[in-house]
């Protein structure tokens, strides 16, 4: 398996890197994508993914820390892009209007840069979209380039809003947020109508611990995608091993990763 959203640098999993002896491997989690929310996380997850085994990693700013997007930040983006082997994606960028940690202008701004960077670069897009559905398809629908794909990752909404990202060619990444009996009932509902070839799983570990796990741990961990991945088949009215294969080719295909579990 292949857990797409995992960040890395939270202590509880740095902790663990160091003992060479990962707990999501010992699931049968052979590879996961560590996800990057600024500049400096992006050096640390470059370092990180080239000294371990197993592990791919994105580059770029999300939308709570576009305050921190400077005039030079794609720049040293893009130098941190060729001098590693094993980045996937340009994000999380998108937008979150909902927490509005950094102001909408300067995610905006950010955004903008970053779709700009994934299409030199052909790298895909790492998406992220909170309170933000009309003015994230409204920059997309601009300047998004089919064939630089991308994904919008933790959806967690409604098959009408899955229609539209889906239409406008995105994958979509399925994370605990199905577990959960109350908030995931319109996910739980939409998740069906996912095309086969446009799903993916993760756990975006250490945050959203999925609901229905007993005992009930402190924090998430890439440990438990196979739980999320057995709601997952349930809910999308599919075999669980179904959704493993179809999951590990997805992310194969819109991240071109070879060879996945071998470097
Ligand atoms: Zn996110």
């Amino acid at each position: 398996m292949i857990d797409i959203g995992v960040n890395l640098t939270h202590p509880s999993l740095l902790k663990e890197l160091e003992s060479n002896q990962f707990q999501w491997q010992e699931n049968g989690v052979e590879n996961i994508i560590a996800i990057a929310s600024d500049l400096e996380e992006s050096i640390q997850i470059t370092q990180l993914s080239n000294q371990y085994k197993g592990i791919y990693h994105t580059l770029g700013c999300h939308p709570h820390h576009a305050d921190s997007w400077q005039a030079d930040s794609a720049t040293k983006i893009k130098t941190l892009f060729q001098q590693s082997n094993k980045v996937v994606a340009i994000g999380e960028t998108g937008l979150d209007f909902n927490r509005n940690y950094s102001t909408q202008v300067n995610q905006i701004k950010a955004f903008h840069d970053q779709i700009a960077l994934s299409k030199t670069l052909s790298s895909p897009l790492y998406l992220h979209e909170r309170d933000a559905e009309d003015s994230l398809l409204g920059i997309l629908n601009e300047h998004f380039d089919k064939n630089v794909p991308g994904v919008l990752h933790c959806f967690t909404a409604s098959k009408e809003t899955l229609k539209r990202y889906l239409d406008i060619g995105l994958y979509i990444g399925i994370t605990g947020w199905i577990c959960d009996e109350r908030r995931g009932q319109e996910l739980q509902e939409a998740i069906k109508y996912i095309p086969k070839d446009r799903i993916l799983m993760e756990t975006d570990a250490p945050y959203l611990l999925p609901r229905d796990i007993r005992p009930r741990p402190k924090k998430n961990h890439p440990k438990f995608l196979p739980h999320i991945i057995k709601q997952a088949a349930f809910f999308a009215e599919i075999e669980e091993s179904e959704l493993i294969q179809l999951s590990i080719e997805n992310t194969q295909r819109l991240f071109a990763i070879k060879g996945i579990g071998t470097h």
